[in-house]
Order: C-alpha cells, then structure tokens, then sequence
C-alpha cells in the first residue's frame, strides 16, 4: 500500500512519524476521509473546507503542502488502484523535541494521508438487507466535537468494553438530547418528515449530512434541523445514519429491541439512496 508523508509517497512499511509528533504524546491531530467512485473524488471540496475549519479551529497552520491535495490524492489513487476508495488524510501540529503543554511556534505540520477500497454500501445492493444494530449512550466526548479531531477516545471507548453488546453504531444523547453516532451522523423521519439534530450541537458537521439534506430540500421533502428528545426513537417511522463511507444505512435494532417495522414500500431513505446513488 503507498502511502503520502510530509511530501512524499512511499510504501507504508518505509513511513515512519516519530513519537515526539504532538499527535502521539498530545492527540493534537485532525483529520478527513474523502470517498471515491470510479476513481472520483465525491464532494472534495466539502471535505477541503472542513479540514481547513477542522486546522483554524486547532490552530495548526494550513500547511502549503495541501494546496495541491487533490493532485497528490489522485496520484495514490493510481498507485493504490482500487476502483472505489477511501482516502485518510491527518494532519497534526508537528514533531516538537521537548515536550512541553506549550507547543513551539514554529513547528511544521505533519501530514499523512493513506487509503483503502471502499467498500460500497451494502443497502444500495441491497436496501431489504437487516438494518444496523445500535446502542444508545450518554455523550462522553469533550465539547468540540465540531471539529474533526483523531482524540476519538470518547467515541471508541465502549466498543472496547468486553461486558457490551458489539453494536455496528452507539448513538450519543446529553441531557435527554440525541446528538450523532461515534461515526455518523442520525436521522428520523415521522409522518413523512425528517428531522437531524441541529448544528448548533456538540456534533460533526457531516459532509453527508450536508449533502442528504440539499437533496431532501430539492426533492420537496420536509426537513427539520432541530433538537430530538430520546423518545422521539419510539414515534419514529425511520431512523438512518449518514457518514461518508457508510452514505446512507437504516437502524433496525436498539438497545437489542427491534423497532417496529413501518411503511416499508414508502420509506424515505430508499428513496433517498437511490437519489444519491
Ligand atoms: N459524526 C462523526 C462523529 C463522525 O466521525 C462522522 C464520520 N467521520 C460523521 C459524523 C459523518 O461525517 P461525514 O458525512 O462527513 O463522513
């Protein structure tokens, strides 16, 4: 597999960072996984932007190097020869020798960038297959979870608890409020209506997110950015997950309890999957 470090391609067992980069001792890194389609970026301009938020936000410098990132992204597009990808690209403060709370002013970025095939969603195949299992938890992640940052302890640590249940996504809620999956973010639909949570939450501004509501608007299809109370799970007709890698995929069990099956001729994400499909 050919990797990107801090300007060149190499094979990934010749890329080495060392452990005085501030991601290792600080997780000062942030990062974005960009799908490709037939050897196309798919929405490479939202994802800049984001990365660009994600490094004002984190004070880390946009590093020149990324100006021609897309170049370099289709040049280990060819190398890696996958079809489909998913491309990771991480950027963080910087390698500092002594190691201090205060980074030096002057340290450069380190860059990374990696990918693998993508697997295509399984529900545009098939969209009667079993839909996800998910668990619902208190939100234990830190306040900024705007930003894309690799600290993702807060969102991988209970899938490392041995006495739980392996889920394929934990949806987070704080004081009775849903706010994302640990990987996606959540949609309802009620009555013909969908409903995410609000930007204004502790929650990643999803570039798919973004994407499924422009085509929900230009298909007439009411949508509300707002806050869902928990039990909103149990009024609900439909309930999906939107991430990058996984587009758009239904939730069929949570907390082990399967929710009732409803309207299933006219449900909402299909068609919204064909759409973006
Ligand atoms: N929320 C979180 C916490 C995520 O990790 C992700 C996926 N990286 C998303 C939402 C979905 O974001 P996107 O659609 O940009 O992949």
């Amino acid at each position: 597999m050919w990797v990107y470090l801090n300007g060149e391609i190499l094979d990934s067992s010749e890329a080495k960072i060392s452990p005085l980069d501030r991601a290792f001792t600080f997780g000062e890194g942030v990062y974005e996984v960009i799908p490709s389609y037939n050897k196309k970026l798919f929405l490479f301009s939202e994802h800049l932007s984001r990365l660009k938020s994600s490094l004002e936000k984190t004070f880390i410098p946009f590093p020149q190097e990324l100006t021609n990132l897309e170049e370099v992204i289709y040049q280990l597009h060819d190398m890696n020869g996958f079809l489909n990808q998913s491309f990771y690209i991480q950027v963080t403060r910087g390698v500092q020798e002594f190691r201090s709370h205060q980074a030096d002013p002057v340290i450069d970025p380190t860059i990374f960038i990696s990918s693998q095939n993508l697997e295509i969603n399984p529900y545009r195949l098939n969209p009667e297959r079993v839909g996800l299992r998910a668990r619902l938890e208190e939100d234990i992640r830190w306040s900024r979870c705007d930003i894309k940052t690799t600290g993702l302890f807060g969102n991988v640590l209970s899938l490392h608890d041995p006495s739980k249940e392996r889920v394929d996504e934990i949806i987070f809620h704080k004081d009775g409020i849903i706010n994302e999956g640990s990987r996606s973010n959540i949609f309802f639909v009620k009555e013909k209506t969908v409903y995410t949570p609000s930007l204004e939450q502790n929650i990643l501004p999803g570039v798919t997110r973004a994407f499924i509501i422009k085509l929900l608007k230009e298909n007439d299809i009411s949508i509300f950015e707002e806050s869902i109370p928990i039990d909103f799970i149990n009024e609900s007709d439909e309930i999906w997950l939107t991430s990058s890698t996984k587009e758009i995929q239904p939730i069929d069990y949570i907390n082990e309890r399967e929710l009732p099956k409803k309207n299933t001729e006219s449900q909402i994400w299909k068609r919204i999957l064909r759409l973006f499909d």
